[in-house]
This record gives structure tokens, sequence and C-alpha cells, in this order.
């Protein structure tokens, strides 16, 4: 199985701090459901409020990002 269902429920909001991003791209090959990165590489968030599965890739891009400029916040 793969992809994100469109009717998932949220269980988190992802921010990400372009101030911070300096533009590595580990957030986008990791979640590529969740960022992207515009053409000068800063992040894109693509999906602030991920289900289940995009929001744990998410949070291993956080945990991956060398600038810590990705948030994700559980949400109920
Ligand atoms: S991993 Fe972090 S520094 Fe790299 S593009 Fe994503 S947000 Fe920016």
């Amino acid at each position: 199985m793969s992809g994100e269902q469109p009717c998932e429920r949220p269980v988190a909001r992802v921010e990400a701090d372009t101030s911070r991003c300096v533009s590595s791209g580990q957030c986008a090959v990791t979640a590529p459901l969740v960022f992207d990165q515009d053409e000068a590489g800063q992040v894109v968030v693509l999906a602030a409020e991920p289900g289940a599965r995009a929001a744990e890739l998410a949070r291993q891009a956080a945990a991956l990002c060398p600038a810590s400029a990705i948030r994700v916040y559980p949400v109920s």
C-alpha cells in the first residue's frame, strides 16, 4: 500500500521556518508528500496537516533537517 488517502484524518500540524532552512533537501527526499523545495531550494510545506503515515515521515524529516527548521505538532 502506498500514498496518502485524501480523506485521512490529520494527526499533525507541520511548520517549516524558511529563515532557518539551508536548502539541503533532506525533507523533500524523506517525506515527499509533505515537503518540496522552491526554485531556490527553500523548503515548501505541501501538506501542513498530514495523516498518520505522512506525519511519521515528516517527523523523520524534522529529525534529519540539519537546520532544525521543521516542527511537527500533534493535533487531537
Ligand atoms: S531538510 Fe531542513 S534545511 Fe534541508 S531543505 Fe528541508 S527544511 Fe531546509
